[in-house]
């Protein structure tokens, strides 16, 4: 079973979702894919076992071979190259926009002139947080998507023997799209304010386009507050959980404890229900 938790903005509890669930799992595998800003391993505190560099392709221009036709430039959708002709006869690769596509190795007509090289852009670490097996992607500050990382982390890494609890990068972006594709069911994070609800909304747009299976945890839940329950009734999405708000956990997350053993027998249920629903 995967299930990938994700929310429509950062800040509102999403690893915290993300790791009870991973803690009151039987057999679990934890990815933090969220690869700008893994925060997982600040509550599960993996013993980590090994570190794996990960490349992407990069071109690299030989101005002795190089024409400057401008062909490369005109192919590159991410204005990541840009040549100067005479006098200058230079080539400049601004690498924090490259999205590695290959297109201008593509089209470069003279040999030799644009190869690509391998370029560390991040890295995996892998480990394990009790029984649990925990895989984090790192992208290195700058680099332009998470995309590809997180692409090659579910095909290196997920274990489908496990149940599997995907923590994604929070928002719409092509690196959630990634996450949640192919997953069993989404856990989709809110909190009952106007910004949680407007973020929501785009959430479940997304989910519903790529026909996924989904629920809401509401986190920070407060007994007077019906924002999200009128929403999820009026759509007809079901309420997984509400994670009361707690003085406990809000100061324990501060410095990375959460109450798992409070709240095991809570999403144990969870993820009993998330079975029937899918
Ligand atoms: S396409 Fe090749 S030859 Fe033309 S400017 Fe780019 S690197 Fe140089
Ligand atoms: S690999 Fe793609 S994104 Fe990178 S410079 Fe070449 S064309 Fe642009």
């Amino acid at each position: 079973m995967k299930i990938a938790v994700t929310s429509g903005k950062g800040g509102t509890g999403k690893t915290t979702i993300a790791t009870m669930l991973a803690k009151a799992a039987e057999n679990a595998q934890y990815l933090d894919c969220d690869a700008e800003e893994p925060n997982g391993k600040f509550f599960l505190k993996p013993e980590i076992e090994k570190t794996i560099p990960y490349t992407e392709l990069v071109p690299k221009i030989n101005e002795d071979r190089c024409t400057f036709c401008e062909k490369c430039a005109d192919a590159c959708a991410y204005k990541a190259l840009v040549v100067m002709g005479k006098p200058l006869n230079k080539v400049m690769f601004f690498d924090e926009l490259c999205h590695s596509c290959g297109a201008c190795a593509y089209v470069c007509p003279v040999e030799g002139a644009l190869v690509e090289i391998e370029q560390e852009v991040g890295l995996f670490n892998v480990g394990k947080a009790g029984n649990i097996d925990f895989v984090e992607g790192v992208l290195n500050i700058g680099e332009a998507s998470a995309t590809r990382l997180i692409a090659t982390m579910k095909k290196r890494f997920m274990n489908d023997k496990k149940t599997v609890i995907l923590d994604s990068p929070p928002g719409t972006s092509c690196s959630v799209v990634e996450t949640i594709d192919g997953v069993d069911f989404v856990v989709l994070v809110s909190e009952p304010t106007p910004f949680g609800l407007s973020d929501l909304r785009l959430t479940v747009e997304l989910v519903r386009d790529m026909g996924l299976p989904f629920g809401i945890v509401i986190n920070k839940a407060e007994k007077e507050n019906s924002l999200i329950d009128d929403y999820a009734k009026k759509e007809n999405i079901e309420i997984l959980y509400r994670l009361e708000f707690s003085r406990q956990i809000a100061e324990g997350y501060s410095k990375g404890i959460l109450p798992f053993d409070k709240y095991a027998g809570d999403f144990k249920k969870v993820l009993k229900r998330i079975e029937e629903l899918i």
